[in-house]
Order: C-alpha cells, then sequence, then structure tokens
C-alpha cells in the first residue's frame, strides 16, 4: 500500500469507487472518464507500477480481465472489448499503479478508429451503469 497512490487507496476503500468485481488478488471498478460505455479497469490489491517487469502482476488481473469482459458482453450488450495496459508516460500512463484497461466495443462503433474516437455519452450516468452491473441476477 502507498499512501500517495490514487489505486491503493481506492482499493483499500480510503477513496469511493464503482466496484464491479473483486477477488483476494484484484479489483475491477469503472473508469471516471470512460472512453466507451461500460469502460473499467482492473488492477492488482498490491502496488506493482506497470506490466513491464513481472509476470506475476498479469496473473493477478487474469481472472479479473475475464470476468469483467464477460460482464459488459452480458449486462451492456458489447460485442468485444479491448484490453489495454499503458507502461510509462510515454504510453500514456498516468496512474502508476498497474492496471489494465477493459473498454468494451459496440457494433456502432467498430475497430481501432472507434477505439481513439471517444464516445461522449459514456460518462452519462455512471451509477445507472454501475446499479445495473452489479445487480443481482
Ligand atoms: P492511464 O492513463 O494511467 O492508463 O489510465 C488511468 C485511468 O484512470 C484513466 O482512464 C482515468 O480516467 C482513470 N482515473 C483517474 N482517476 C480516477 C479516479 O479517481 N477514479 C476512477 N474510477 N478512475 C480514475
Ligand atoms: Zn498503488
Amino acid at each position: 500500500m502507498s499512501d500517495d497512490c490514487l489505486f491503493c487507496r481506492i482499493v483499500a476503500g480510503q477513496i469511493p469507487s464503482r466496484q464491479v468485481w473483486s477477488d483476494d488478488q484484484a479489483v475491477a471498478f469503472l473508469d471516471i472518464g470512460p472512453w466507451q460505455r461500460g469502460h473499467c479497469l482492473v488492477v492488482p490489491r498490491r502496488h506493482l507500477v506497470d506490466g513491464t517487469s513481472q509476470a506475476d502482476a498479469w496473473r493477478e488481473v487474469a481472472d479479473g480481465l475475464t470476468a469483467v469482459a464477460r460482464l459488459v458482453r452480458q449486462r451492456l450488450g458489447a460485442a468485444g472489448v479491448n484490453f489495454l495496459s499503458n507502461a510509462g508516460a510515454v504510453a500514456g500512463q498516468e496512474v502508476f499503479h498497474f492496471h489494465v484497461h477493459v473498454i468494451p466495443r459496440y457494433e456502432d462503433n467498430p475497430g481501432m478508429s472507434g477505439l481513439v474516437r471517444r464516445d461522449p455519452t459514456a460518462a452519462q450516468d455512471l451509477d445507472g451503469l454501475w446499479a445495473h452491473l452489479t445487480a443481482l441476477e
């Protein structure tokens, strides 16, 4: 736990997040600045800076990646997802606690060009979206 790390503080519950999944090694929550509807981050509970130095980092988030991908397919009707992890400021990393973006993709905005073209409506009603993702079946 690093007191000055945003994601350590989210994992510890010191900063609120809209959590959609967790296990003993990792946590997944809605990204506050989503590119597409239902954009989530999967982060290991322990502080690791990025995914370039330890294969363990990826093992710790692996179950979360598949669980969140399944969730957004089933609950939001995503037709696919992009898994993306930025490592290093030059790659666009802004939070230096390893995380993998799970970005749901929809039929009306396909392909890599659709990924970088943010959906301006994706950040609307995050609370309603969260309730939908976490409602018991
Ligand atoms: P990076 O650029 O480091 O790969 O991604 C960091 C991500 O964290 C961004 O997509 C950004 O929207 C998200 N983010 C930044 N601050 C917060 C926060 O306080 N809560 C949540 N849920 N996401 C955040
Ligand atoms: Zn951290």
